[in-house]
Formats: structure tokens, sequence, C-alpha cells
């Protein structure tokens, strides 16, 4: 096996890690908050903040927010391989970059959407003029994602949608829903749904802010009362929305900030080599020695899934299976690089981020927090782990 890049896949490296050096401020990668893997610290989520809006307008100029995709809707035409090798990239600096609509909706769209849709949604998505928020969970639909209630009734060229998602991160930042309805009350679960997208300014959206376990708005409640939209903002097929929708999950699940983890890890040993208890530098420690060396293997096994995926996807494979072991490795690294940085740090890893002898800017106190999350959000680990034994053990449906 050789895991080397190409010559062109080097370069295209070099060249990502250039732009970003170029186009962030110097500070940027050490003022963030964003801890990686986690949902509720992504800066964007709370207010729209100028200087990654003006970033990924140059991403977009270039063609890079949408990097894998056709040019003949606005993308870069690259192979998955860069498309992942430009990801990393991106989360090793903390770079803002492609939110729901260009790694999420966009592919699906590219999948199964019209030449219509096609047309009218990836060129906005492309030029980052427009922006996403996923619209699945309701109080009564997480895990069950296939018992939403909220319903879509035909009447004339419209759709008229009532009630209510939750969890909806970004919502309040975001221009469109991409959004799970019913559509057909009486077909089994599965087969009533149609994936939607929802213009945020429609008459009879309220969108009412829910504080995170850091202290930031990061999502929402979100109420449809009596919301029309035309029924050419369907996706694919009508009442074949949940079979998108597991696509798009997969699109979510494979986002997973590698070059994150391998960013704060190093920060970590650095910190702990410059710091001394009783008389002794930490990385002399063998207790710490050992947790450190422990966590550089989870890194590399992540890194190995990550670059996995990207080898699939050019080969026309289907990582479905994959994304699901990606997801739980990643986010089970993202919470053991948080406990772990706690345990090195001792005291100081609890230090808020405005504290004066805060390390690392108080990400790890934040990230403490925020790791959880990632355990959750598009689909938990127990979730993950269902599918990898159905799908990818051929077990038999769990329960008694
Ligand atoms: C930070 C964050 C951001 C989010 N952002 C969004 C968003 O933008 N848009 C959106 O639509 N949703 C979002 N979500 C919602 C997320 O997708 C759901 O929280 C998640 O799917 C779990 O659903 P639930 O919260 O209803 O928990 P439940 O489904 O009620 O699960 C509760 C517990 O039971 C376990 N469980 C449930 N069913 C099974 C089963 N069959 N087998 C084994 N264990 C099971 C779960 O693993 C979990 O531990 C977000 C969540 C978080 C935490």
């Amino acid at each position: 096996m050789d895991f080397q890049f190409s010559g062109q896949e080097e370069a295209f490296r070099q060249e990502v890690d250039d732009f970003i050096n170029k186009e962030l401020p110097a500070s940027w990668a050490e003022e963030s908050h964003y801890w990686p893997g986690g949902y509720g610290t992504i800066p964007d989520f709370e207010e729209l903040d100028p200087a990654a809006e003006r970033f990924r307008r140059r991403l977009a100029e270039k063609g890079w927010l949408t990097l894998s995709w056709p040019r003949e809707y606005g993308g870069a035409g690259r192979s998955s391989m860069e498309q992942a090798i430009f990801n990393e990239r991106l989360s090793y600096h903390r770079a803002p970059g492609p939110g729901v609509a260009t790694l999420i909706s966009g592919p699906t769209i590219l999948l199964f959407g019209s030449d219509e849709a096609k047309r009218e949604w990836l060129p906005k998505i492309a030029r980052a003029d427009i922006r996403f928020w996923l619209a699945y969970s309701e109080p009564n639909a997480g895990s069950d994602l296939a018992s939403i209630q909220t319903s879509a009734v035909e009447d004339g060229d419209d759709l008229v949608i009532n009630g209510q998602k939750t969890w909806s991160s970004g919502a309040h930042v975001s221009d469109f829903a991409w959004m799970l309805v019913r559509t057909d009350p009486n077909a089994p679960a599965h087969k009533g749904i149609s994936l939607v997208i929802v213009d945020n300014k429609s008459e009879g959206i309220t969108i009412s802010p829910l504080i995170n376990i850091c202290g930031f708005h990061s999502f929402n409640e979100v109420f449809f009362d009596n919301v029309r939209i035309p029924q050419r903002n369907i996706i694919g097929e009508r009442n074949r929305g949940w079979y998108y929708a597991m696509a798009a999950l997969d699109f979510e699940r494979l986002v997973v900030p590698v070059g994150g983890f391998k960013r704060t890890f190093e920060e970590l040993v650095q910190w702990a080599a410059e710091t001394k208890r009783n008389g002794e530098t930490l990385t002399d420690e063998p207790l710490i020695r050992d947790k450190l060396a422990d966590l550089a293997i989870d890194i590399d096994v992540a890194y190995m899934f990550f670059w996995q995926t990207a080898w699939m996807l050019d080969r026309g494979l289907v990582p479905n299976i994959e994304a699901s072991v990606l997801k739980l490795v990643a986010t089970q690294l993202s919470r053991k690089l948080a406990n772990t940085a706690v345990d090195v740090m001792g005291p100081y890893g609890e230090l808020e981020r405005d504290a004066k002898w805060a390390p690392l800017k108080g990400r790890i106190c934040t990230g403490y927090l925020d790791c959880i999350s990632g355990l959750v959000g598009a689909g938990t680990s127990e979730i993950q782990r269902s599918i990898i034994a159905i799908r990818g053990l051929g077990l038999p449906w769990g329960g008694s």
C-alpha cells in the first residue's frame, strides 16, 4: 500500500495552505474557539462574521467552495481526494468554509434533483449567495426521524406547511430550510415524506433561539404556520424524500475535521512540553506520554478512514457504512481529545475563554462541553453502531 499523495495533490495541498495564509487574518486559528467535531462552537452559527463571509466569497470566486462539483454548476471539477485534502487543510487552520448548502444540499441536488432544480439552486450555492439550514428533527422525531409530523398539503401550485422543527442549527443566520415534510399521511412512515426547500422569509415562520451548553446561540426551534412554498421546491420525486435524506446524511457524516484534531493535538503537546508540574516537564511524565501516544494513534486512525472515503468516492463507490464508521470514530476522538486535554492540563483546562490563565484561549474548556454535541447530531453514536451492525455486518434488526 502506498499512502503518498500524487505530485499534483501535493501541489494542490500547498496551494490551499498558501491561499488560507493569505486570505485569513493571521491570528484567526489562534483566536477561534471552534472545537473540532463540535456543532455548538461553529462561529457562524451564532452570528455571521464579516471576515468569514469575505473568506467564503473568495473561495467561491475560485470555485473552491464547491471544489468537486461539475464546472457547469460553478464547481471546479476536482477529484474527491482533492476535496478531502482541501477540507483537511481548512479544518487544520480552523478556517470558515463550506456549509450545509455546499456540503449536504448541493451534492444531494446533484444526485436526485431535476435539471430545473440544478439550474435554480446550484449556481447560487456555488457563488456563496445563499445559506441553508437542516430542518429534519422535531420534538418527537430525532433518531426515529421517519416519525416526523410536520405536514405539507397541496393547494393549487403550492404546498402549505404546518408543524415544528427543533435543534435547528444556524436557522437564524440562513436563507433557506433544507426540510423534511410529510406529504402523504396515509402511506407507511418512510414512504410519505418529501424533501423541500423553504425560504426563511416566507410568511408564517417563527424562529426562536435555543442557547447551547457552551452558552452560544447556535440552534433554534422553528415554527411553521400555514407557510406556502411552490411545489417546484420539492427536490426529486414527491414522497421519496426519506431516501434522499439518507444520502444527504451520509454526506453530512463524511464532513470530519481531521485537520482540526491534529492542530489541537499539536497545541496540547506543545503546551505540555512547555509546562512544568512539581519541577518536572509534563511531557516527561509517563502517564501523560501514554495518553498523548494513545491520542496520536486515534488521530491516525481517523485520517485513514477519512482518506479511504475520498478514495472510494473517486472510484464511484458509495461510502455508506464507511460514513457511519468515520462519523463514529471522529466524534469519539473529539470527546477523547477534550477529556485527555482536561486530564493533562488539570484545573487549567477548566478555565473559560475569557479567564486570564486559560490555556489555548479556553478552547479546552469549551471543547469539553461541545464535544458531546457531535455524539448526538447527524445521528447518535448508537444509531451509527446500529447502521454498522445491520448494513456492515449483516446482523438482523435488533430489539426484543
Ligand atoms: C448540537 C446539535 C445540533 C443539531 N443540529 C440539528 C440541525 O441543524 N437540524 C436537525 O434537524 N437536527 C439537529 N440536531 C438534532 C439531532 O439530529 C438529534 O438530536 C439526534 O438525531 C437525536 O435525536 P433526539 O435528540 O430526539 O434523541 P432521541 O432519538 O430521543 O435519543 C435519545 C437517546 O436514545 C438513543 N436511541 C434512540 N433510538 C435508539 C435506537 N433505535 N437504538 C439505540 N439507541 C437509541 C439515542 O442514541 C440517544 O442516546 C442537532 C443536535 C445537536 C445535539
